[in-house]
């Protein structure tokens, strides 16, 4: 996929997370930015640095260290009245995760290089109304949007419960049910 097409995929799932009704546009647009930059591995082929193709499309850049920077800042912010750092680990992890997703709407990718190489491929489903009817009812680009919308909706219950621990002095499992109870 492209990276304007990323681009704008990451601003719709911050947008989707209601970030925008406590933070700026030009933040979420920031951070979508900065899920792009993934992308850039493209050129360490070229330059020689590796042998494989979007080599830092994998899980220990796109979500381990998001998501393990998004605990520590949760922790270091505890007692402050700042939540900045945990907000801006959490969305950076669900658009670099968003990221990767899409990317393999269109092929396999390598998501645990450079420990395995391994092809990994979206599950391969491929539903059609009948025989003669081509338009198919689940394919790749559904399984990968929603395979997003779930690392959206993750994204939003997680910032959701940490919002009711903040606000409403809350612990952890009744902000998370009260976080669910909201939505459904
Ligand atoms: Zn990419």
């Amino acid at each position: 996929m492209d990276s304007l097409a990323h681009f704008i995929l990451a601003l719709i799932a911050g947008m989707a997370m209601g970030l925008h009704r406590k933070h700026k546009v030009t933040y979420i647009a920031f951070i979508s930015f900065l899920a792009v930059l993934i992308d850039l591995d493209h050129f360490l082929v070229p330059l020689g640095y590796t042998t494989v193709y979007r080599s830092m499309h994998n899980v220990y850049v796109t979500m381990i260290a998001p998501f393990a920077l998004f605990i520590a800042s949760y922790h270091f912010e505890k007692n402050t009245r700042s939540d900045r750092w945990q907000t801006f680990f959490l969305l950076l992890g669900v658009m670099l995760t968003g990221h990767v997703i899409a990317d393999m709407i269109y092929g396999p990718v390598k998501i645990f290089y450079p420990l395995d190489d391994r092809d990994v491929y979206l599950p391969n489903i491929d539903i059609q109304a009948t025989s003669d009817f081509t338009s198919e009812v689940i394919g790749p680009i559904g399984i990968g949007m929603t395979a997003y919308a779930v690392i959206i909706f993750f994204g939003s219950v997680v910032h959701d419960t940490l919002y009711h621990m903040r606000h409403n002095g809350l612990q952890v499992r009744e902000a998370f049910r009260r976080s669910l109870s909201d939505l459904f």
